[in-house]
This record gives C-alpha cells, sequence and structure tokens, in this order.
C-alpha cells in the first residue's frame, strides 16, 4: 500500500536526493510544512518569519519499505540534536521534523526517535507533530540535484550512496556479504552456468558465464522492485561440455557430464540443507544439457524446484538482430557490448564463418552428431559478429531479464507440485 509521511531535514535539496534513493520510495515532493501562511513562496520562507520548514512529502510503498526503517534512514541523514541549523543553514526553515497524516504513525515515529536518543547525550530535537499544512515548493526546486549535479547540497555524498543500497535485498553472490544475507528469506536462487572456451577473436572465453550471470541479476533486480522477491544469484559455473576440435584449442575446457552432474547435485544438496527449495538454472552455453541431472534430481529431491533455461533462447533472436549464427556471433557480441563494452576486442573478431554437414541428415535435424568444430569454423565463431551493437543488446538482455522476473516471481511461492498446474483441463 502507498503510504506518506513528511521529513523535514535541512536544505530540502538535499534531503530529497537522499530520500528519493531509498527503494520503496516511490515518490518525492519538495515543499513547506506547518507554517502560517497561504502558499508560501520560497522567498517568503527563506525570510524565516513564515513558520514553514523545509519538507520533503514521501510516498512508500509500505510492503517493500517499513516506517520504521526509512525513519532510521531518514535520521542518518541529519544531526538529530541540532535545533534550527543543518549542516551551513540556519534558521527554523531548517529545523528537523517527522509529519504524519496517519496518527497510527505517532507511536511508530516516536519508538524510533526514542532508540534514536540513545545513541546522543544532548536531548534530540527533532519534532514530531500531525501535518498542518504542506504547499509544494516551485518546480525549480524538484528533484534539484537531478537538474543541478553540482548544485549546493549539505549532505556529504557517500550518504546517496548508502542510501541506494539501503533497502535493497542483496542478489548477487558474487558481491553480497554475509552481514547482507543472514537474516533475510531467500524465495528463489538462480544458477548462471556457462563455459570455458574460445569465442571467436573477440570475445572473453568466459562469456557464456559473463552473460548468463548479467542476465541473471538484472532478472533478480527487476523481481525484487516489482515483486518484492527476494532471489539470489549465485557465481557462474564456468564448467561446460566442448565438442571435439574446440577442446584442443588453448585453454578450452571440457567437463564430461559426470563432472557436471556432480557439481549440480553438490550445489542442488548445499541449498538443500539451507531450506532454499526453488532454483533456476541460467544457461550461457550451447554444449550443456541439464534435463536428464534434474530429472535425476527431481527422484532425489521430490520438494525441490529446478527450473532450466538457455537464456540465448527464450526469445527469437531474429526478432533483436539482423543475422544471428551459433558462437560469438552477433547475439553473444551484442550483448557484451551492452554489458561489457570493456570486455570486446571487436578488432580481432573473424567472420565466424561457418562449413555446413554434408549428409543432407545431419543438415536437416533427422540426426544430430557433435559437430568437429575445427572443420566447420575457422576462428571459432560461428555467425558473423559485425552487425552487433550495444543497443540490440540491451534490448534482447532486458526482454530476456523480464520473461525470467515474471518466471521467478511466479516460482517464488511455489511449495508443492501442485501448485505447479493449473486446476482446470
Ligand atoms: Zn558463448
Amino acid at each position: 500500500m502507498t503510504r506518506d509521511i513528511y521529513l523535514a531535514a535541512g536544505c530540502f535539496w538535499g534531503a530529497e536526493h537522499y530520500l528519493k534513493k531509498i527503494a520503496g520510495v516511490t515518490m518525492t515532493e519538495v515543499g513547506f510544512a506547518n507554517g502560517r501562511t497561504e502558499n508560501p513562496t520560497y522567498k517568503e520562507v527563506y525570510t524565516d518569519t513564515t513558520g514553514y520548514a523545509e519538507c520533503v512529502h514521501v510516498q512508500y510503498d509500505d510492503t517493500r519499505l517499513g516506517l520504521p526503517f526509512l525513519l532510521r534512514l531518514y535520521l542518518r541523514a541529519i544531526d538529530p540534536t541540532s535545533l534550527n541549523r543543518q549542516g551551513e543553514d540556519e534558521g527554523t526553515r531548517y529545523r528537523t521534523g517527522i509529519y504524519y497524516t496517519d496518527a497510527a504513525d505517532e507511536p511508530v515515529a516516536r519508538a524510533i526517535l526514542d532508540e534514536a536518543q540513545k545513541d546522543y547525550d544532548a536531548p534530540l530535537c527533532v519534532e514530531l507533530l500531525p501535518l498542518h499544512n504542506f504547499y509544494r515548493a516551485e518546480e525549480y526546486h524538484q528533484d534539484y540535484l537531478d537538474k543541478n549535479p553540482d548544485g549546493y547540497c549539505h549532505l556529504p555524498h557517500e550518504l546517496f550512496a548508502f542510501a541506494e543500497r539501503a533497502n535493497r535485498t542483496a542478489l548477487d553472490l558474487s558481491q553480497a556479504t554475509y552481514g547482507e544475507v543472514k537474516g533475510t528469506a531467500y524465495d528463489v536462487a538462480v544458477l548462471p552456468w556457462g563455459a570455458t572456451e574460445p569465442h571467436n577473436g573477440h570475445l572473453p572465453y568466459l562469456t557464456d558465464c559473463i552473460l548468463s550471470h548479467d542476465v541473471a541479476v538484472e532478472a533478480a533486480q527487476l523481481a525484487w522492485e516489482r515483486a518484492g522477491v527476494r532471489t539470489m544469484v549465485l557465481p557462474p559455473v564456468g564448467l561446460g561440455a566442448q565438442n571435439p576440435g574446440q577442446r584442443e584449442l588453448p585453454f578450452c575446457l571440457h567437463f564430461r557430464q559426470q563432472t557436471q552432474q556432480a557439481v549440480l547435485t553438490d550445489i542442488v544438496s548445499s541449498l538443500y540443507c539451507q531450506g532454499m527449495r526453488r532454483l533456476l538454472i541460467v544457461n550461457g552455453h550451447g554444449g550443456n544439457t541439464f534435463k536428464g541431472f534434474v530429472r535425476d534430481l527431481a527422484a532425489d529431491y521430490p520438494d525441490t524446484f529446478i527450473a532450466v533455461s538457455n537464456w540465448y533462447a527464450v526469445l527469437p533472436a531474429k526478432d533483436y538482430l539482423d543475422n544471428p549464427g551459433d558462437h560469438a556471433d552477433e547475439l553473444e557480441t551484442s550483448a557484451m557490448l551492452h554489458y561489457h563494452p570493456e570486455l570486446v576486442r571487436m578488432e580481432l573478431a573473424g567472420e565466424g564463418k561457418a562449413h555446413a554437414f554434408h549428409p543432407s541428415g545431419l543438415r536437416d535435424g533427422t540426426a544430430w552428431m557433435p559437430r568437429h568444430w575445427n572443420l566447420v569454423t575457422s576462428d571459432t565463431g560461428i555467425g558473423n559478429p559485425r552487425a552487433a551493437t550495444a543497443e540490440k543488446g540491451r534490448r534482447l538482455t532486458h526482454d530476456v531479464a523480464e520473461r525470467y522476473a515474471t518466471l521467478l516471481t511466479e516460482l517464488a511461492h511455489v511449495n508443492s507440485a501442485e501448485e505447479l498446474y493449473e486446476k482446470d483441463y
């Protein structure tokens, strides 16, 4: 539910910039609160004779951000013992205050102020009052520091980075700390899985790991911001199965099925003993297959739900690209240009020309056989990367991440196999 609170924290330019960065805050506007005159202007308030405080109207989604947490963050951005002065700004218009429109918020805020008092010897002088009136300030004051990045601000810049992180669930295990993770009930885990292999001359060996990981993190962020679903993206597994002729190339690593199965089984059993029952494998390497593993795991862990997806095949590549191929092509190159342009060495790219099978039955899909990579391509690429652009990569990966976010949201609350199916035929 959307709720409102009005927070006076000294100069409202910096205060709004800080508060709007907190995840769960859905709208902010700056204005003047609890004064004596009608329709005050900034100039009038500046005289310090109107009784108004510079104030930020904060709207927040209380399913994602609780008032106690919001107020604790608010207190971090002020000196609550300083009367009518914050930073260099002095006057009653710069007083601090919590103004509520719902009387039920008063005891909640009172408790937070009592809690904060224990950290200070001097008495807190933050007002806690019902909101009597609020007038929106002139337009140039709204989002002031977005419009004027070098504009005056009484708050230290570190505080803005802190606010951005404060109410976000840690969702990428490559960066998460135990301090952030402990005490959080995660709904679902995502395991990116790639390979270690040459990708034409221009993409990193770990391309399949990097892209599956980055798509997964984007999806996890969307699922959190839209639906409050807590996802943990595990570090990517770089153990891929390789074709003959690819495996012989320098530092290409082939992992047999038994190795991959053992690794996945150990991951699932670790998650199992931690209580995690939902896993999405996001695969980035065409040589990997997981269905057999997942069927075996379903037998061993019947109350664990494991879904598998090849991220590059979720949406029709031809809707996003001019001439997609198979490997280190326009698709992977575009996605890499989007997420990590610094890792792409376009000047080293080959054309990605490929020889088709001679037997028609292998060409038309009557039967399958692993391709001898060295006989199919001379630069390990299959598909020309030259038409790749970051924008194509952004569109494709974002749409895939949207699909995954929906899936994660739907899987997040599945507790039994029955819940996976529609009731009607
Ligand atoms: Zn690849």
